[in-house]
């Protein structure tokens, strides 16, 4: 098995408290594909899209601090017209690693001197992925009669009544 570009050994950090590291680290987002989105076209991490982590390391009492930014892009398609997007993740982070962490500690695991970061990178990614994408702001979707892009002008189909009004429509309606 290959070895894991994000664990980091720090035994020599440890030996001082409060020393710090820079570390930069880079490697495969989801190597076991386990990451991929549930549904097609929901944002994710494209395959073989490599995530970077870029800060440093510090030493603190039973653990270790890294802090820094998760950088990676990601991609899906326009929840109105379905067309392909995708953009930048650019997150900051900073967690603690501890030695036997306890759930109410909020921290990741560090097992012995062997520092794990890419739980709190693959965390930081899935929590950035956009959960309902735009292609832009103002996406006008596609035509729900014939499927034309209405980003690309008029169709020509007789526009549907408003859902929202149908009630009034009904109370317009003549005697
Ligand atoms: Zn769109
Ligand atoms: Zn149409």
């Amino acid at each position: 098995m290959a070895i894991d570009p994000f664990v980091v050994g720090v035994a020599r950090l440890r030996t001082q408290l409060g020393a710090t590291a820079p570390c930069h680290l880079q490697g495969l987002f989801d190597p076991s594909g386990e990451l991929k989105a549930p549904v097609p076209g929901e944002s994710e991490v494209p395959d073989g899209g490599e995530v970077i982590f870029d800060g440093t390391v510090e030493s603190i009492p039973k653990g270790i601090v890294a802090s820094g930014r998760v950088t990676t892009t990601w991609e899906g398609v326009c929840r109105r017209c379905a067309v392909d997007v995708g953009g930048e993740i650019d997150v900051a982070v900073r967690e603690r690693f501890i030695e036997k962490a306890a759930p109410e500690d909020e921290a990741y695991l560090l097992k012995g001197d062997l520092l794990d970061l890419g739980p709190m990178i693959r965390d930081a990614v899935v929590l950035e992925l956009p959960i309902a994408p735009l292609c832009h702001e103002g996406c006008k979707g596609l035509c729900t009669q014939c499927g034309a892009d209405l980003n690309e002008g008029p169709c020509g189909c007789e526009a549907p009544g408003d859902p929202r009004w149908a009630t009034l429509d009904v109370l317009r309606r003549p005697e």
